[in-house]
């Protein structure tokens, strides 16, 4: 082991994790209810494997930055060592991406992502109105508000497409206003509206070749307004694998965004109304073509595992659940595809990586494109700094793991970066515009549509 990198012992470990209490609150003794079952943070044998896949601690090298110093905080919190509102944890438990890469190499299977969330809502309680006002603003709007109800976020789609086309944009952008009131960077993020919005009306698509299933299909918050070519584009490569597609009105958001958030009761009454409505639907897979809403829809089963009386049917959605690459892979491409040249890297989203555990099947089909040459950036599977509503909530640390994603994908000079989330695709994007670089970002759904459309337009 590299010491520099790992300190290893418990005695490191402790020693650190004590300085780092010790600066962060006088006060301790609280031991908030429900916090995370003692036995998912005892698994942690403190071996240090998960560090040099932790984004926050890449970049800082600093150990409570790290999974097991995260770790040893939550446990230092639930023995009523430090206060669970100490600025210190509190930052740990918001500066965490959630993109569980530490989860998926731990060797004792510690799950972290359960931990952190449970956490977090604790720290949510805690806080309560303490929270920084701009927090609980941006709570409101989102997890309150936009997330909840697609018609909500359709009318803010809208207000925000007027706003881009109608010039003003690009006058504020000018004008230098934006930088005044430190609006720029959040300004950036915004992702250009669609001409026309994916709107789930219980439309049905029938199988262009012989019927092998039927698939519900789940048409996103943000896919569903800012990237309904996306979706269009997925309707057609599922006709042409030989399935059926319906969108039923009656779905929803995954609520991503709120269990990330510690929001758990949020979450799961969004959860509620997506398994009914595919239950009603009788379709046979439940599909979603962004990585982050399909990690939560498959752990469904775990949200409600404290609520027998929807455990089971919860269970049941989420083994029905699947994402496009997996599904496309699975029921393989018919041929038909027509040639491009094209140099493309991958960036791999992680909750399609390391929550999923999707790695292949994205590079297995797109390997199948003709022309195509795929060319590996280096730490493809570090997170690029989006995370939900992270580039917000962290900027300084959201910006700093963008300029790093940056800079490896440039370094294999592509004409395409590709991903599979739309959270990534903004992240990206925004960031080459920074970097002055005009380079397409795509999922990889569109490029499989559009092989597929180059044929059968010769
Ligand atoms: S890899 Fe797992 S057991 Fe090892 S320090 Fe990280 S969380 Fe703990
Ligand atoms: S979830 Fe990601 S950012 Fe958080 S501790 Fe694990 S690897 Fe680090």
């Amino acid at each position: 082991m590299n010491d520099g990198i790992f300190c290893s012992g418990q005695a490191a470990i402790f020693r650190l994790v004590a300085e780092a209490i010790a600066d962060m609150a006088p006060s301790c003794g609280f031991t908030g209810p429900d916090l995370p079952a003692r036995d998912i943070y005892d698994q942690c044998v403190r071996c240090g494997l998960c560090l040099p896949t932790c984004p926050t601690y890449v970049e800082t090298l600093v150990e409570t930055s790290s999974p097991r110093g995260r770790i040893a905080l939550i446990k230092a919190v639930s023995e009523g060592h430090l206060d669970i509102t100490s600025p210190g944890f509190v930052h740990q438990m918001s500066e965490c991406l959630d993109c569980r890469a530490c989860e998926a190499v731990c060797p004792s299977g510690v799950e972290y992502g359960q931990l952190l969330e449970t956490a977090r809502t604790q720290v949510q309680r805690a806080l309560g109105k303490r929270a920084p006002w701009h927090v609980r603003m941006l709570r409101t709007i989102t997890i309150g508000g936009l997330f909840r109800n697609y018609r909500l976020m359709r009318v803010a789609a809208a207000l925000l497409r007027f706003y881009q086309r109608s010039g003003l944009q690009a006058l504020l952008r000018r004008s230098g206003l934006l930088k005044a009131l430190k609006l720029a960077d959040l300004e950036a993020l915004t992702p250009p509206i669609s001409t026309r919005f994916f709107i789930p009306r219980d439309q049905h698509w029938a199988s262009h070749a012989e019927r092998r299933a039927t698939v519900f299909m789940h048409v996103g918050c943000i896919m569903h307004v800012a990237f309904a070519d996306v979706n269009a584009a997925t309707v057609r490569m599922m006709q042409r694998v030989g399935c059926d597609v319906i969108a039923p009105s009656t779905q929803g958001c995954c609520g991503a965004i709120a269990v990330h958030a510690g929001e758990l009761e949020s979450g799961r009454e969004l959860a509620k109304r997506n398994i009914i409505a595919f239950e009603q639907s009788k379709a046979d897979f439940y599909l979603i073509n962004a990585a982050g809403c399909g990690s939560t829809l498959k752990e469904y089963g775990r949200l409600f595992e404290e609520v027998p009386e929807w455990r089971e049917r919860a269970a049941r959605f989420s083994a029905a659940v699947r994402d496009i690459t997996e599904f496309l892979d699975a029921m393989g491409l018919p041929p038909g595809m027509g040639w491009k040249e094209m140099v493309v890297t991958y960036q791999e989203p992680c909750h399609l990586v390391h929550a999923q555990r999707i790695s292949a099947a994205p590079r297995h089909l797109l390997n199948q494109i003709p022309g195509l040459i795929l060319r590996e950036m280096a730490e493809s599977s570090l997170c690029c700094g989006s995370a939900g509503i992270y580039n917000i909530t962290e900027p300084e640390m959201a910006q700093q793991l963008q300029r790093r994603k940056i800079e490896n994908a440039l370094r294999v000079e592509p004409e395409i970066i590709v991903t599979a989330n739309p959270g990534c695709a903004l992240q990206l994007a925004s960031g080459l515009r920074a970097a002055g670089r005009n380079i397409e970002v795509k999922h990889i759904v569109e490029l499989l549509d559009e092989a597929y459309a180059r044929a059968e337009a010769s």
